[in-house]
């Protein structure tokens, strides 16, 4: 077991990724492992497309969901319940960690999160969040927008094929009655706005890690992070 030193951990940690990479997964587990905190970024995208759909906001009105994206109010905290949630997500007061994964939402997710006024808003909230460093930051744009001088930066890949597999084991022991190539071409359908948008686009940063999971089992995923630690230490 690789056990960096922990007064010299960097201040902050960047994990990026596609949809379904394991992001979250094994920036959780780096994140106990080393004390810090944990944010998963993406929850604050799916929150406001939640809650367009919830107040039945044309998705393709940008201002609307702009207007939105400024006054939403997310907060994650503790698990309050053993129902498989790692934190409760609370937007606008109610307790909505499960409703942010419907297929409704993966369906609009990427369209909203291609508005400028969404990732201003969610840009500034996460930069205030990580401003007392020792947190592990995940998404997309985390390594090349939001915190471009965090000191260590990991992109994870995996094949569509892959991470659809994952995903949909995932959502199988969850009890939700799916199909593998639904979660397919739900994935592909992300990946590509993801990916092809103009502002904050899904890309590995100059100075990241790129990491292929793949062949790799979480387990040596988490050891792989921290013998980067242990080095950089
Ligand atoms: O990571 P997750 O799959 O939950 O993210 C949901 C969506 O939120 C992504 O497909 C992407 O469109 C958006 N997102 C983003 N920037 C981030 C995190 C997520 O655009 N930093």
């Amino acid at each position: 077991m690789c056990q960096p030193d922990l007064h010299k951990l960097p201040r902050n940690i960047a994990i990026d990724g596609p949809a379904a990479s394991g992001k979250s997964t094994i920036g959780t587990l780096v994140a106990n492992k080393i004390g810090y905190m944990c944010l998963d970024t993406g929850i604050m995208y799916r929150a406001v497309a939640f809650q367009a759909l919830k107040e039945g906001i044309d998705i393709a009105d940008k201002e609307a969901v702009e207007r939105l994206a400024e006054r939403i109010e997310i907060n994650i905290r503790p698990a309050s319940s053993k129902d498989g949630r790692q934190f409760d997500v609370i937007i606008n007061g109610g307790d909505h960690t499960w409703d942010i994964r419907t297929p409704e939402v993966n369906a609009v997710v990427s369209e909203v999160s291609v508005y400028a006024g969404v990732r201003r808003a969610m840009t500034l909230q996460q930069r205030k969040i990580a401003e007392k460093g020792r947190i592990v930051m995940i998404g997309r744009d985390i390594g090349t927008v939001v915190l471009p001088d965090a000191e260590l930066k990991i992109y994870l890949d995996a094949s569509v094929e892959v991470r659809a597999q994952r995903r949909y084991i995932e959502d199988l022991s969850h009890g939700k009655d799916v199909c593998l190539q639904d979660v397919i071409e739900s994935l592909r359908h992300r990946d590509e706005i993801d990916s092809g948008r103009a502002l904050a686009p899904l890309k590995a940063a100059e100075d990241a890690v790129v990491i292929d999971s793949d062949k790799m089992t979480v387990y040596e995923v988490v050891e792989y992070v921290m013998g980067l630690l242990k080095q950089r230490g």
